[in-house]
């Protein structure tokens, strides 16, 4: 790495996309941003905002056949821009790992040692190593001189107690299989309980946090002191809150039942639980701003999906309270988080004896900053705080290749 190497390109491949952004970690700036979807199909498309020269957002259709070609598209973009791949002012490729297990606790420079742990963990992430490993490949075989890194969903976790990650489950059967609850989306949580501290004029290591991080899919933690000792997803992304498609927290003999009285397949249960499940299940919408319509013109379909949503949300915030025995805060971040008040101000209602409360006038602000919407002097602080996983992943990133 030369010394003006500052760049960092974030890649967050999916299964049939690829997600990126150049940033500068100079200042933190994003230099271009897009998204190739679609990827091994005819009508691949990807969209791209080169922010760095105020460009307008450029988009190309067409068939790429896979991420290698998704992934020389976007290069070709980025040179476009005078921003390409082999510039030497890139420092760095961070790359959006799902599963990182118990061995990746933090961010790791990527070689092959650390690419066949990745794959030895795909049977417990079936659904997004896969993909994670293809751009992974993809980019070493593009920049194979640079520095790559893997950011884990997994690591901010890592810390949770024993008593909190293991299920109550035969122990050898457990470790066999490396059944436990190794939690997700732990990059925005670690974000959003930093950032939470730092609104409060406080250090991470100084307060107990519940982060609420509500997108299409949704988890909370409970962070003490800049540690997550508990959080909502499990194994997999499937267990806790309630989410766009998914159930969360269900009885697991109800995937019995579905088997031996429905009739259905193992895919079918799992396809129902992950896709037809949450709140498309429950009202046929999984879109918060469409669901707060329908209830408006008194759909009580909508409503009742509504209520199970914050329902749950409630026991999350009983738990970890009595899990964190003191909350600083609670914040509220992702899609629905940072943009639906009526999600913050129903689930925070009633819970004034836990020390909660939001005012409606400052949950009614609209903005892109971190801010508190619970009313003066209040015992905990309940705050908007926007999430920024690429920031995270370029920042993890570009410090372990810094250093
Ligand atoms: P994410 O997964 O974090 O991108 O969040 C996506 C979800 O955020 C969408 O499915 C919507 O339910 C929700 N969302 C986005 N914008 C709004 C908004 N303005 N009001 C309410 N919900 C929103």
């Amino acid at each position: 790495m030369t010394a003006t190497a500052t760049r960092v390109l974030v890649l967050n491949s999916g299964s049939s996309s690829l997600k990126y952004q150049l940033l500068d970690m100079h200042d933190a700036s994003r230099l271009a941003v897009g998204l190739v979807e679609r990827i091994g199909e005819e009508t691949s498309r990807l969209v791209h905002t080169p922010l760095a020269t105020g460009g307008a957002k450029r988009e190309t259709e067409g068939a790429m056949a896979d991420h290698d070609a998704a992934l020389k598209a976007v290069a070709a973009e980025l040179a476009a821009d005078g921003l390409g791949l082999d510039s030497p002012q890139l420092a760095a490729i961070g790359h959006r790992v799902v599963h990182g297990g118990l061995k990746f606790t933090a961010p790791t420079v990527i070689d092959d040692a650390v690419l066949t742990e990745i794959e030895r963990l795909v049977p417990v992430a079936p659904l997004h190593n896969p993909a994670n490993i293809t751009g992974i490949r993809t980019a070493r075989a593009l920049r194979p001189d640079l520095p790559q890194v893997a950011v884990f969903d997994t690591a901010f976790h890592t810390t949770m107690p024993e008593y909190a990650a293991r299920y109550a489950i035969d122990v050898a059967t457990a470790d066999a299989h490396r059944i436990r609850r190794y939690g997700f989306h732990g990059t925005s949580h670690a974000y959003v309980s930093r950032k939470t501290a730092a609104l409060l004029g406080k250090g991470p290591s100084e307060v107990n946090v519940i982060v609420l991080h509500l997108g299409n899919g949704a988890s909370a933690s409970a962070v003490a002191g800049g540690r997550c000792v508990d959080t909502s997803m499990g194994l997999t992304p499937l267990e806790g809150l309630v989410m766009g498609t998914r159930s969360g927290d269900i009885d697991p003999a109800v995937t019995f039942h579905l088997k031996r009285v429905a009739g259905m397949s193992e895919d079918e249960v799992d396809e129902l639980l992950n896709k037809k499940s949450g709140l498309i299940g429950l009202c046929g919408d999984n879109d918060m701003r469409e669901i707060r319509r329908r209830i408006d013109e008194g759909d009580a379909q909508a409503k009742l999906a509504f209520d199970i949503y914050i329902h749950r949300l409630k026991k999350y915030l009983g738990a970890y309270t009595a899990v964190l025995g003191r909350v600083d805060a609670v914040a509220f971040t992702a899609g629905v988080g940072e943009n639906a008040a009526p999600v913050r101000e129903a689930a925070i209602a009633g819970l004034a004896d836990m020390g909660m409360a939001v005012d409606a006038d400052r949950n009614a602000v609209r903005s892109d900053e971190p801010r508190l919407i619970s009313p003066e002097g209040s015992r905990v602080a309940v705050a908007v705080v926007p999430t920024d996983e690429e920031l995270e992943i370029a920042q993890q990133t570009y410090a372990l290749v810094s250093a």
